[in-house]
């Protein structure tokens, strides 16, 4: 199937989702993951309208986002490295997986250089799985309270990766606690901190993410097709 079809499907999916929880289906954007495909797929993809593409590698991202129409919303999505970080100051409008305090302040530091404030979501692990990025539950609020603090960074909301499942309601109760979360930080009533978005979701379980609140979702092989090893 084409990329123009996979993104009509899956919008489609999006939508009936959306109403089945009494949700608008404008409230929540679909984060096209481009992560190891060509620069003319996410063309494609943009000439079929999608806006905003996720990428989980700096130097992919830079190499990518030099060919295309400036138009296109990045948004970092994968592991990030704080070494790494001056590369992509300025060229993406959020980041999804900020997990620690060291990356937070690296992010500050480099948007403030450019005297611009960073939107993040700050990724939390509810999982517990030692091979994932991640915050746990128990440390979020005292992260945010430091976070909050950088002027050059703003918090709008929480990003989670659940464990795999090959069932796509394996995953909900792990989207189900990242709300929970978010509406215990929202009720901590930390200035400078909102929720406004929830990142959940990716080819597999996207529609029950919906339904539990998800914002954004991020879908990579139902769009652009399985990926090769990277
Ligand atoms: C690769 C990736 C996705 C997309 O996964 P698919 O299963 O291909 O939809 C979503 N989120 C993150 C953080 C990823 O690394």
């Amino acid at each position: 199937m084409s990329i123009a079809e996979n993104i009509g499907k899956i919008r489609e999916r999006m939508t009936q989702a959306a109403k089945k929880a009494g949700r608008d289906p404008g409230s929540v954007r679909l984060v096209a993951v481009s992560k190891t495909k060509p620069a003319a797929a996410v063309a494609e993809a943009f000439g079929c309208g999608q806006q905003i593409f996720g990428e989980n590698y700096v130097q992919e991202l830079v190499a990518k986002q030099a060919e295309l129409p400036k138009e296109i919303s990045w948004h970092f999505i994968g592991n990030l490295q704080s070494n790494k970080v001056r590369q992509i100051a300025g060229l993406v409008q959020l980041i999804h997986s900020v997990d620690r305090l060291s990356l937070a302040r690296e992010i500050d530091r480099q948007w403030g250089t450019l005297g611009k404030v960073c939107d993040i979501l700050v990724q939390v692990n509810i999982s517990r799985e030692e091979t994932k990025g991640g915050t746990s539950s128990g440390e979020l609020l005292g992260l945010l309270g430091e976070v909050a603090q950088l002027p050059h960074l703003r918090v709008v909301g929480l990003m989670t990766m659940p464990p795999f499942f090959d069932d796509p309601e394996g995953a909900r109760p792990y989207f189900r606690a990242l709300r929970a979360l978010s509406l215990e930080v929202e009720q901590a009533g930390i200035p400078g901190v909102e929720m406004r978005e929830l990142s959940m979701g990716m080819s597999g379980d996207f529609e029950a993410a919906i339904e539990e609140g998800a914002t954004l979702v991020r879908v990579g092989s139902a769009l652009f097709g399985e990926r090769e090893y990277h």
